[in-house]
């Protein structure tokens, strides 16, 4: 498998020999709902809590998110649990105020191509972890990354999560060969979204576990204390309290193809 230069985002190296577990809910909810999770997370091996607070949602009626006060309960949860903080920004006018709360900037698959917003987190040297367009061929997607490089921002990170295609028993259709050809052609980290791919929580293991296996840097995985109840991505999102042992097979499968990821306890004991 083609090594890849790796980033750092904060002191969480991305690319390297250990795979990276970013979880959480697709929105944050409310203090509960992310308090619970980031302790649950990072005691399983996770180094970031993902969380919505500006959503694009398919529908205006649809819950759009907790907006500021969303950020302001991930970081706040995640440093509770010694974690980092993953979360989408939608437009330029979002980046200033996310730097505190924010330490690695998603950008959706539905902004993959926002040329204007590549540039500006290209030039906040924020690092990016950019989402494949659903859409969008490998080329598109590694000449987007390519916006945000070329502005000096050495810090990006793919994510593959899945593309449309005429395939309907999916949300999408996780593309695994995406993730060793960008890895190669790009020499970047690429990290697997199998939870927007799957769209039901039935399928995250095995694509989580395809993820490992063909070679992916890190895994982002939605999950929710109560899925029934979520306010976004809820049949996506894997119970909390089954989240533990679906982390220990995707460790099982890291170890089978050379790669590791770390244990919550190790971390816990790194931190003392
Ligand atoms: C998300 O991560 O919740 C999300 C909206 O993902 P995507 O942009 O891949 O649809
Ligand atoms: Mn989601």
């Amino acid at each position: 498998m083609s090594s890849v230069r790796a980033v750092k985002v904060r002191d969480c190296v991305i690319g390297g020999p250990e795979l990276v577990v970013m979880a959480g809910p697709c929105a944050v909810e409310s203090r509960e709902q992310i308090f619970e999770t980031a302790e649950v997370v990072a005691a399983s091996g996770a180094r970031f809590l993902r969380g919505g607070a500006f959503k694009v949602r398919t529908s205006p009626s649809a819950f759009q998110g907790l907006g500021g006060d969303g950020w302001k309960l991930l970081r706040e949860a995640a440093d509770a649990n010694g974690l980092l903080t993953v979360s989408e920004i939608l437009g330029e006018e979002q980046i200033d105020g996310a730097r505190r709360y924010v330490d690695f900037a998603q950008i959706g698959s539905r902004n993959m191509q926002n040329i204007p917003l590549l540039r500006s987190l290209g030039r906040s040297r924020m690092p990016v972890m950019l989402k494949r367009g659903f859409g969008c061929t490998i080329d598109e997607w590694i000449h987007a990354a390519e916006y945000v490089l070329g502005e000096g921002n050495e810090a990006v990170v793919m994510c593959e999560r899945g593309i449309r295609t005429f395939e309907t028993a999916t949300r999408f259709t996780l593309d695994v060969a995406a993730v060793p050809i960008a890895k190669k052609r790009l020499g970047l980290p690429v990290v697997v979204d199998p939870s927007h791919a799957a769209g039901s929580r039935e399928w995250v293991e095995c694509l989580t576990l395809a993820g490992v296996a063909c070679g992916g840097d890190g895994l982002l995985i939605e999950t929710h204390p109560e899925p029934a109840k979520a306010l976004s991505d809820g049949p996506q999102a894997v119970v909390l309290s089954d989240f533990p042992a679906l982390v220990e097979k995707a460790r099982r499968v890291a170890h089978a193809v050379g790669r590791s990821i770390p244990s919550g306890a190790r971390l816990e004991a790194a931190a003392s």
